[in-house]
């Protein structure tokens, strides 16, 4: 089994249409160790994450850009040198999994947009991850016009300046657009030099309070594990500030729903930082950069099931307010995304709203609506802070369709 040499420093989210190559570009360029940790947890965490991290290399004294590899030697046996390790965001690319979507886009530092190169430009949720790439303000976007391998040189030019057209007046208008084939492993090196050039590792300060989007949670331990062997609760996520380090205490919120006396209130929940794991190792400490799974000294049933998901976790006290209801500047979008015709209603009071938050997916009724302006209250409360970007989703029909962006007041 290969070891992944290094921890992530940097996420990117994989995002376009369903069957357009995502999975398999991953697949491609992590090569095949992302599934193979032994050990219970480490699998656990790394399958039920979702993630995949690939490490990119250079071939010593070869130019650009055929000495991108992800390989660990040539096949002349010349080892290659590690550039960075990153981590895969795969959005899934259904349409009513928007929300998961927009969720992951809480923690991408940038993003590779896939197109595939066999169908017209846009499809729904092309235009889509692209409208929500835009509103998260993810910048750094390389896009990959995959499945050259199926089409003519004809159709492929064809192809490609339907994508430029598209993404005109978009955050991705200047974004490289790389031909290549994630099946037949055509072009991966100029791919990686793109992202390489145009997804750069943002700079942290680890000074800062940590703070963690927590993204999943549960309980790693199989059915019917005696008490003497059970493992605490696990969540799972990305540090987004600071860092966090074994043996910390940890506060979680909003954190639990109490019943008392007839009232019932949020609490946050503390607890500590029993193991940490990122990039497929159990490490000290975890930096901003891929997912990580925190083992914490809480009862497996209260992580079971992402029954954490959405929270916010940091160092005690200094995490941002809970919040069951919130007022937030709204920008709608000229039309809902993904169709032609469909122009966008102003929000009006009483109306459902589906919100997300960091991680946070939580319904919301309007309480009183003004021009560019929304009051809600929620379902379920979020931690957050002012200026915080809120993904906002109307129903339409039989489902949630984006229709806007809010910031948190
Ligand atoms: P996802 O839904 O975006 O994750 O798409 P998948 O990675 O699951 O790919 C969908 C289908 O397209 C699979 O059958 C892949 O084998 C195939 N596929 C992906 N990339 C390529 C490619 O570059 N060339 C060809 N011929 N097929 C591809
Ligand atoms: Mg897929």
């Amino acid at each position: 089994v290969t070891k992944n040499p290094q921890q992530p420093e940097v996420n990117i989210g994989l995002v376009g249409h369903v069957d357009h190559g995502k999975t398999t570009l991953v697949q491609a360029l992590s090569g095949s160790w992302t599934d193979q940790h032994s050990e219970e947890m480490k699998r656990g965490i790394s399958i039920r994450l979702g993630y995949a991290d690939a490490t990119f290399r250079q071939i010593p004294g070869v130019d650009a850009p055929e000495c991108y590899t992800v390989e660990e030697e040539t096949e002349d046996g010349t080892e290659t040198d590690v550039l960075r390790t990153v981590s895969f965001v795969d959005a899934p690319g259904h349409e009513t999994l928007m929300a998961t979507m927009l969720s992951g886009a809480a923690i991408m530092d940038g993003a590779v947009l896939l197109v595939s190169a066999t169908e017209e430009v846009p499809q729904a949720q092309t235009a889509e991850h692209l409208m929500a790439l835009d509103i998260i303000g993810i910048e750094n976007i390389v896009i990959a016009q995959n499945k050259v391998d199926l089409v003519d040189r004809e159709r492929a030019i064809e192809n490609y300046e339907q994508i430029q057209e598209f993404v005109k007046g978009t955050v991705a208008e200047d974004a490289p657009i790389v031909p290549i084939s994630a099946q037949q492993e055509v072009n991966l090196d100029v791919l990686i030099e793109a992202i390489e050039n145009e997804i750069p590792t943002p700079e942290r300060d680890e000074s800062e309070d940590s703070r963690m989007f927590v993204a999943r949670s549960f309980d790693i331990n199989r059915p019917g594990t005696t008490w003497d062997g059970l493992m605490g609760g696990v969540i799972g996520g990305s540090v987004v500030a600071g860092k966090l380090e074994e043996g910390e205490e940890l506060e979680l919120r909003p954190g639990r729903e109490v019943e008392e006396e007839g009232q019932t209130e949020w609490r946050s929940i503390t607890t500590e930082i029993r193991s940490l794991q990122a990039g497929g190792n159990m490490v000290d400490e975890v930096r901003p950069g891929g997912l990580c799974g925190v083992g914490t000294g809480l009862d497996p049933s209260v992580t079971k099931g992402d029954a954490l998901a959405g929270q916010v976790a940091g160092k005690p006290g200094t995490l941002p307010p809970t919040r069951e209801q919130f007022t937030m500047d709204v920008e709608l979008l000229d039309r809902v995304v993904g169709s032609e015709d469909d122009s966008v209603d102003e929000i009006s009071t009483g109306e459902p709203l589906m919100l997300t938050v960091g991680t946070a997916t939580t319904v919301g009724a309007v309480t009183s609506a003004r021009s560019g302006e929304a009051e809600v209250k929620l379902k379920r409360p979020v931690c957050a802070a002012e200026g915080a970007k809120i993904a906002i989703n109307r129903r339409v029909g039989a489902r949630w369709r984006l229709i806007g962006i809010g910031t948190l007041k």
